[in-house]
């Protein structure tokens, strides 16, 4: 019942004088009873009106409370609902340049049959430092650099907790739960204590990678990494390997390609090139031969470095952004300025 007319209809359906239910009782049952059953059938039909007139002034009741709901909630700016009027779209975002970047280089090495690992963000000195072959005077165990949690003087040094300042923990906890052969890609956040300025953030994001099998050499390393640069930058580009030093690989190796921007020139027309810093070459990630020493850390589960051999390699991803998208400031990745990230939906 929705409203006065409904409720007229009703009522009069029940009440009408000219043929309402409550007369044609009166006339069929009480004026053709006989007359010495007329008090009981009187009585009958006195409790049947009654009932009728409550339920007649119940649901006027009802349709007026309805009315006064609905004129509460039209002040109050509200509408009953109507599924039948055209939803509300809420804008669609875009994704971040830095996820972008992620996803797109972890599907190139997903082709190439590897599985994405993940580990915890918060770690302990054993996994970030100690079973990576840092050694225990490390530059990298200092302060300076790894942000730690405070109040653990009491532990172990091993034991002790600090924010990843790497991905690389997550190597050693997919060694320890998954034999050989493997191949892993591992995309996370990690935490240096740097200041931030237009190239550094105290967070910032990190893809790595490891295959371990019999007999994987150097020249694996080198063709599965020129391949994966040339199907995320595009197949014209050429890499280069120099010489590096990293605690975790031996021997250790930086890679360049050639500048997906000015297409290794150096310049670009009249003006020189900034992100090569006019040498053609950009630097994009460091890799290497994983060192028997850190193997050592998960013989037991199959990693007998006179068995197995690896290949690992590490890159940021919101450096790679930067130069993909043409951002001259890491800050602008983090600071959550609708303006800017609208550029990339
Ligand atoms: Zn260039």
């Amino acid at each position: 019942m929705k409203n006065e007319g409904d409720w007229k209809v009703f009522r009069d359906r029940w009440m009408a004088r000219k043929n309402g239910v409550l007369t044609q009782v009166n006339e069929l049952w009480l004026k053709a009873a006989p007359s010495e059953a007329k008090r009981e059938v009187g009585l009958a039909v006195n409790e049947i009106k009654v009932q009728v007139e409550r339920g007649v002034t119940d649901a006027k009741d009802h349709y007026e409370n309805v009315a006064t709901l609905r004129a509460t909630a039209r002040d109050r700016g509200l509408y009953p609902l109507d599924i039948s009027l055209p939803g509300v779209r809420r804008p669609i975002g875009a994704e971040h340049p830095v996820v972008k970047t992620t996803n797109e280089m972890v599907r190139v090495f997903q082709k190439l049959g590897y599985s994405v690992a993940d580990g915890p963000v918060v770690e302990t000195d054993y996994y970030n430092f100690e079973s990576l072959n840092f050694p225990p005077n490390h530059p990298a165990r200092d302060t300076q650099d790894t942000l730690f949690i405070a109040g653990q003087q009491a532990k172990p040094q091993r034991e002790r907790l600090l924010l990843r300042t790497h991905t690389s923990p997550v190597q050693i906890r997919t060694m320890e739960k998954m034999r050989p052969p493997l191949r892993i890609v591992i995309p996370g956040t990690v935490h240096r204590n740097d200041p931030p300025d237009a190239s550094h953030s105290p967070m910032f994001h990190q893809i790595e990678g490891l295959a371990v099998d019999t007999n994987i050499t150097f020249g694996d390393l080198k063709g599965t990494l020129d391949h994966a640069m040339k199907e995320f930058f595009g197949s014209s580009v050429k890499t280069s390997f120099r010489p590096s030093f990293f605690p975790f690989t031996e021997p250790s190796a930086e890679m360049y390609v050639s500048c997906f921007i000015c297409g290794g020139s150096g310049r670009r027309g009249n003006d020189p090139c900034r992100p090569c810093k006019q040498t053609g070459w950009i630097e994009i990630l460091g890799c290497g031969m994983v060192d028997p020493n850190v193997f050592e850390f998960v013989k037991d589960n199959g990693y007998d470095p006179r068995k197995v051999s690896g290949f690992a390699f590490g890159m940021g991803a919101d450096r790679i952004a930067l130069l993909k998208y043409g951002v001259d400031d890491i800050q602008l990745f983090f600071q959550g300025d609708v303006r800017f990230l609208r550029q990339w939906a």
